[in-house]
């Protein structure tokens, strides 16, 4: 499933700018990232934004979310898709939990928080929106701090419409695999996590950071 333009977004309160609490916990995670950084190095996630041929930094632009664990530096293996649980989006329960594609079986998914069993199509796989740069970066952060901040950030560029990309996604629910193919072949610049803690440990904001990140 894909969940498509900003308005679920906005009721669901995640284009919301960071309560106090979330701010507060994204300081106290950077200080924790430090010591993680000084022994392993390494982001756990990838967090992809893909965006299509329309895109310009200083207007609303269409774009696709999506989010990786990062295979090759954990299990040998390549990038695995994270989905997003849909209890919430289908109005079941309140769960948004991330659920890794080891947690698929057989074309059911699982979810580790709420253990409902959902099918291969229920579940998000990306989010489609149409944002302004601010808002892009501010969804970045939601989920950035849901990834306890142990994610790459990776922008790619499609050279088509990223609208058509999505829905050929949609319509063959590979799991992500066409996803993948696409993300493989594209443009892409990278904001690893260790320069993300490098740039903020200084005092600089972590959403300023980010959206410099994207409109560069
Ligand atoms: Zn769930």
């Amino acid at each position: 499933m894909t969940i498509v333009s900003s308005t679920p977004l906005v009721e669901a309160g995640i284009l919301a700018p960071l309560t106090p609490e979330e701010a507060a916990a994204v300081e106290a995670k950077k200080q924790a990232m430090d010591k993680v950084l000084s022994t392993a190095g390494l982001a756990k996630y990838k967090i992809e934004i893909m965006f299509g041929k329309n895109y310009a930094p200083s207007k609303p632009s269409h774009g696709a979310m999506s989010f990786w664990e990062s295979g090759s530096k954990f299990h040998g293996g390549g990038d695995t898709v994270l989905y997003i649980c849909p209890g919430r989006h289908k109005g079941i329960n309140e769960c948004e939990a991330f659920i890794p594609d080891h947690w698929h079986h057989h074309g059911f998914l699982v979810c580790p928080k709420c253990h409902k069993m959902w099918k291969g199509e229920d579940v998000v796989g990306q989010i489609m929106a149409v944002l302004t740069a601010r808002d892009w970066t501010r969804l970045t952060l939601k989920y950035y701090l849901r990834l306890e901040l142990s994610a790459d950030i990776y922008i790619k560029y499609h050279p088509s419409d990223i609208r058509s990309a999505a829905q050929k996604e949609q319509e063959r629910q590979q799991f992500g695999e066409q996803l993948d193919v696409v993300r493989s072949k594209r443009a892409s610049k990278i904001y690893p996590l260790r320069n993300i803690i490098k740039d903020t440990s200084a005092g600089a904001a972590l959403e300023d950071r980010i959206f410099a990140f994207i409109v560069s």
